[in-house]
């Protein structure tokens, strides 16, 4: 499988290690865009959130925590935006599950969520569409 992730574990491409156990592994990412811009992979591999395992992903969400709590409580940050994306549409470039934690400081001005009003606003309708039970 040409995975690059997994290449990276395999040690055929260098990374910038953070922090690695039995079953996740993390790293710098090399996008450039925010200092500390890191991303937690489980050892096996899978696409996304949607076909993993529970095990896995709870791998993946324990080292995502101890990761930002180590960012926050020893690294000097005050906070942390953690993402996931899932499916080329959504912007999944890399389709090996993984978990974006991208460190902030208050007024860091680095990260934004989509702007309030970008919605239909039609709450009731999406509500019918999208509810489970
Ligand atoms: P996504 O677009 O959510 O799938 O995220 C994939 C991420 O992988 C992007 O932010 C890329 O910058 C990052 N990336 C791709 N190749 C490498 C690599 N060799 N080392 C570190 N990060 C990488
Ligand atoms: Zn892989």
């Amino acid at each position: 499988m040409d995975c690059i992730f997994c290449k990276i574990l395999n040690k055929e491409i260098p990374s910038y290690k953070i922090y690695e156990d039995e079953y996740t592994y993390a790293f710098l990412d090399i996008a450039n865009d925010v200092d500390g811009h890191t991303l937690v992979i489980p050892k096996k591999h899978c696409t996304n959130t949607l076909d993993a395992d529970s095990e896995t992903l709870h791998h993946v969400i324990d080292t995502v925590k101890l990761i930002s709590n180590h960012y926050v409580n020893v690294c000097g940050y005050t906070g942390v935006n953690i993402l996931s994306c899932n499916g080329e549409d959504s912007g999944q470039s890399v389709f090996h599950l993984h978990y974006h934690i991208f460190p902030r400081i208050k007024n860091d001005g680095k990260f934004n969520f989509p702007k309030p009003n970008m919605g239909s606003g039609k709450f009731e309708e999406i509500q019918n569409k999208l509810k489970i039970n």
